[in-house]
């Protein structure tokens, strides 16, 4: 952690820079895996490598820096939340999608049911598991997985995404706590759409296949206002992509959410396959893998590694 004010000048265009920062931000991830630990109440998160690490960063035109594990897949887990609330804003808009999820930090761990019995029935935000439950139950009304599916790739720039069956299958098999999340929903009258239907879709979310490129593109396509740089095609409206780079940044890392937003300060989410993405506007989508994850479940790699890039390159978003 760095608890200096202190900060370098520097130059974001020169690349040979860049590239020595993120080289160091890479083997300080590295490092830190072995503070972390995989995931494993879903038993098929448990066959990852521990000390597996990657970071990919792209800009506007293509350039890619690449270090580590970028290229293997892994189960998107919660960064599909994003794209879940951006396929919601999209296609029910801003009013009915905020309708039925709110708009603040839980504090509280991403699975937990303890708020949505104690202090409200609408679920507190649609980067938890409660509210992507919420949001995906609206979806399931007028998408089905391959709308999803399709709507991913778009997103991710990456038409290799894929569902991992393995995943999904050990997801659906232990996945008792979602479902009791959906049918309290139920319970109480707010879940929009079929319980068992909303947590099929949920799950084959959850159980896409990406790497630290696929999450890279994904940023990128967020800081470029929600077109694809590349092709200059409108995936999602840019005044969408500011309601979900501000829920990113006050609700992307669960319940250290706050301190991720002091430490590091760029809109990110992460989930407990081992992926965050992070998007630095008009500049960077940033992608990194690593499974090994700390006691909030976000990747100790990750976290480490776009600390020291946002630290050295003057990322924050108040910088
Ligand atoms: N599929 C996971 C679950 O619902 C997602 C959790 C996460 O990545 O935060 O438990």
């Amino acid at each position: 952690m760095y608890f200096t004010y202190e900060q370098p000048e520097f130059d974001l265009n020169d690349l040979d820079e860049i590239r020595r920062v993120i080289a160091e931000a890479y083997e300080n991830g590295r490092e830190h895996t072995s503070t972390g630990k995989v995931a494993d109440y879903i038993p098929e998160l448990a066959k990852a490598n521990a000390s597996d690490f990657g970071i990919c960063v792209k800009n506007m035109s293509g350039e890619k820096l690449s270090f580590g594990e970028t290229e293997k897949r892994f189960s998107i887990q919660s960064i599909s939340k994003v794209i879940n609330l951006a396929a919601s804003l999209k296609f029910l808009g801003f009013r009915e999608t905020f309708s039925h999820v709110k708009m603040e930090p839980s504090g509280d761990a991403f699975n937990s049911i303890l708020k949505l019995d104690l202090a409200s029935d609408l679920p507190f935000n649609p980067m938890i598991n409660a509210g992507a439950i919420q949001v995906m139950s609206m979806l399931s009304n007028f998408m089905d997985y391959d709308d999803l599916l399709s709507f991913s790739r778009a997103f991710c720039m990456d038409d290799k995404i894929m569902l991992n069956e393995e995943v999904y299958c050990s997801e659906r098999d232990t996945g008792d706590r979602n479902r009791a999340i959906a049918y309290l929903l139920k319970s109480k009258g707010v879940l929009q759409g079929d319980p068992d239907k909303t947590l099929d879709l949920y799950f084959k979310m959850c159980s896409l296949n990406v790497n630290a490129e696929s999450l890279a593109n994904m940023g990128l396509l967020i800081a470029n206002g929600g077109t694809n740089p590349f092709t200059g095609k409108h995936i999602i409206h840019p005044g969408y992509i500011r309601t979900i780079r501000s829920l990113m940044y006050t609700c992307g890392l669960y319940d250290e959410s706050g301190e991720y937003g002091v430490l590091v300060g760029i809109p990110s989410k992460s989930g407990v396959g081992g992926g965050i993405v992070a998007s630095v506007k008009e500049r960077w989508g940033i992608g990194t893998y690593g499974p090994a994850l700390n006691e909030k479940g976000n990747s100790a790699g990750g976290i480490a590694a776009l600390q020291h890039m946002s630290h050295l390159l003057r990322l924050n978003a108040f910088c």
